[in-house]
C-alpha cells in the first residue's frame, strides 16, 4: 500500500451543535475540513464526524435537509465516523430516553442512555485513559448532559470507562470498525489526540 497523496477530506455534520470546534481541531490534525450540510459535501468526504447538540433536533433536520437516507448509506457502505455525545447517540442502535419519532443511524451496536448521568451531575469532567490514544497520558473529558453505553455487542471495542464518582465503570468511549463514538467532547478541551485518531482512521482507509 502506499501513502494517499493528499489529506484525507474529513466531513462534519454542519446542521447543528458545536460544529465549529470540531473543524478546527480536524485541521490541526492535518485533514481537509468539510462542513456537510448537502448532499454533494457528504458525497465529497472520506469520513464524518456527528458533533454534540441535541440528537432529536438533529435526527429532525437530518430529515429536513434529505440527508438521513444518504448518510445511512455512505455509514453502510463503511464510511468512517466519528460521532461525540450527541453524535454518539445518532450512531447508535438502540437508544433509551428519546422521543419515539427520533431516527437514529445504526452503525454502532450499542445501547446508549440519553442525559444518563442526571441532574445533578449534568456537567463534569474527569482525566480519562482512552485505550488506544492516551498511552497512559490520561485526557480531560468534558461531559455535558452526555449519554453513556449501557449495552455494547461483541463487535464492540470499549476504549474508556469512567474512573471514579458515581458513574464509576460506565462506559464512556467505543470503536467498532471504522465507527468510532464518544460522550465526552474533546473538542473544547484543545487536547486534539481524539481527533487526530480519528484522522488517520479516515487516512489508513483511502491509502
Ligand atoms: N443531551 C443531548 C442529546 O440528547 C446530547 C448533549 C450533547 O451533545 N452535549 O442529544
Amino acid at each position: 500500500m502506499s501513502a494517499a497523496t493528499r489529506p484525507p477530506r474529513v466531513g462534519v455534520l454542519a446542521l447543528q451543535g458545536d460544529v465549529r470546534e470540531h473543524l478546527a481541531a480536524v485541521a490541526a490534525a492535518g485533514a481537509t475540513p468539510i462542513g456537510v450540510r448537502r448532499r454533494d459535501e457528504l458525497d465529497a468526504v472520506d469520513g464524518l464526524i456527528i458533533p454534540g447538540g441535541e440528537s432529536t433536533t438533529m435526527s429532525r433536520l437530518l430529515g429536513v435537509f434529505d440527508l438521513y437516507e444518504p448518510l445511512r448509506a455512505r455509514l453502510a457502505e463503511g464510511m468512517p465516523a466519528y460521532g461525540s455525545c450527541a453524535g454518539m447517540i445518532m450512531l447508535a442502535s438502540d437508544i433509551l430516553d428519546t422521543r419515539p419519532d427520533a431516527r437514529h443511524l445504526d452503525a454502532l451496536d450499542i445501547t446508549v442512555r440519553r442525559n444518563a448521568f442526571g441532574r445533578q451531575v449534568e456537567s463534569f469532567e474527569t482525566d480519562l485513559e482512552v485505550d488506544g490514544i492516551t498511552g497512559g497520558t490520561p485526557m480531560r473529558a468534558v461531559f455535558i448532559r452526555a449519554p453513556w453505553v449501557e449495552g455494547a455487542g461483541e463487535g464492540v471495542q470499549v476504549l474508556a470507562r469512567v474512573p471514579d464518582g458515581p458513574a464509576q465503570g460506565r462506559i464512556v468511549a467505543v470503536r467498532q470498525g471504522d465507527v468510532l463514538a464518544t460522550s465526552f467532547h474533546p473538542e473544547v478541551t484543545g487536547d486534539r489526540r481524539v481527533h487526530q485518531y480519528f484522522v488517520d482512521m479516515v487516512a489508513a482507509k483511502i491509502e
